[in-house]
């Protein structure tokens, strides 16, 4: 494959390797162990920008576990609460949508998962060595760490509450509808309150478009279900990861979050955290368009932007690829090799034709094996 050419950044200048943005941070406090977390929204096929953050999270944990002698895995959070529909209510005029967690149930989300995302990481894992785990936002909001997190961090939740809707200072908490077969929610949590009623648990007040007013309670091992705004739940995560007793996490993520992320780090220490506790970060190469705007599959379905010259049907909906799914991964895989061969090709952002070219490049790879 022919490298690309890559400008020289200040970045890019202070590193020998891309993975040494991480060095501070595995050489202040040496983990036992280093989790890549890497979340995607599921909502539809996946799109060649998603599956690059998701096999540079692999092959940066391999890059890890090799230099630094550190067990390392992937921890891939499938962002179920996406909305799958949204309406509005001809009454209040308020925004309502309903998750995928709530539209799909169990079952059938399980299978989407399944299909859409597994076979990729099974190929990637294995290639690479690297073990990893699949957790749906519903079993993780289910969980009773996170739920009591999220209750510890409510009495503090006035310091952060203007990092997490700085236009607003009201974050946005969900809780869908309870009636069988409903599941909506107020999208904007209009009429969402929240009252803390002990230690141990939160009542949450809201109004369904279709069945009124409704109350729930929130539990750490019970209650209802749990949907937080894109930053608050972030954070809600992020500090249920900070008492991490030997395991260094670090938040894989596309490079459009350098932008929001800081919102984060800020509502993060607003709460009581020290610099040294906040998770690492790794920003990842986007796929843009020739205007350098994100590649956005929503916008070219909705006939808002066109396809970008030089980019093709699979880049927007993976299952699309002339080919296996191993043969994929391994074209993934080459290009993740090149993107991080030198500071300058990672932190940067490349069109969907140059990735086109990329993936397409013949490239054995001289990985052994599984
Ligand atoms: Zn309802």
């Amino acid at each position: 494959m022919t490298h690309p050419v890559s400008p020289n950044t200040v970045l890019a200048n202070a590193l020998h390797h891309a993975e040494d943005v991480l060095t501070p941070r595995i050489l202040a406090t040496p983990p036992q162990r280093i989790v890549l977390v890497v979340g995607t929204q599921i909502n539809g096929a996946p799109h060649i920008g998603t599956s690059l953050v998701q096999s540079l999270a692999f092959a940066m944990a391999a890059r890890l576990r090799d230099r630094f002698g550190i067990p390392t895995e992937v921890l891939f959070s499938a962002l179920d609460n996406a909305p799958y529909e949204l309406t509005t209510d001809p009454v209040s005029g308020h925004r309502y949508q309903r998750a995928y967690a709530q539209a799909l149930g169990h079952e059938a989300l399980t299978d989407l998962v399944t299909a859409l995302y597994q076979p990729l990481f099974t190929a990637l894992s294995r290639h690479l060595g690297i073990p990893h785990r699949v957790e749906t936002y519903s079993q993780q909001q289910a969980g009773e760490h996170f739920r009591r997190t999220w209750l510890r961090l409510l009495p503090r939740l006035d310091a952060a509450r203007w990092w997490l809707a700085p236009s607003t200072g009201t974050p946005h908490v969900r809780v869908p509808c309870p009636q069988p077969g409903c599941g909506w929610a107020e999208k904007d949590a209009e009429r969402t309150r929240v009252q803390l009623t002990d230690r141990e648990a939160a009542q949450v007040a809201a109004v369904c478009l279709h069945h009124g007013p409704y109350q729930a309670t929130i539990a750490p091992a019970e209650g209802a279900y749990l949907d937080l705004a894109t930053l608050y739940r972030n954070l809600v995560k992020e500090l249920a990861l900070s008492n991490p007793h030997g395991t260094l996490h670090v938040m894989v993520k596309g490079g459009d979050w350098v932008f929001g992320s800081h919102l984060v780090d800020e509502a993060l220490q607003a709460v009581g955290l020290i610099r040294g506790q906040l998770p690492a970060r790794l920003f990842c190469p986007q796929v843009v368009t020739d205007t350098g705007a994100k590649l956005s599959k929503s916008l070219i379905r909705e006939g808002r932007a066109s396809l970008p010259e030089g980019a093709a049907g699979w880049m927007l909906d993976t299952r699309q690829w002339p080919g296996t799914v191993a043969e994929y991964a391994e074209q993934l895989l080459a290009m993740t090799d090149t993107l991080l061969s030198d500071p300058r090709h990672f932190f940067r952002s490349y069109s969907a034709a140059e990735i086109g070219r990329m993936m397409t490049a013949p490239a054995p790879r001289s990985v052994p094996a599984p």
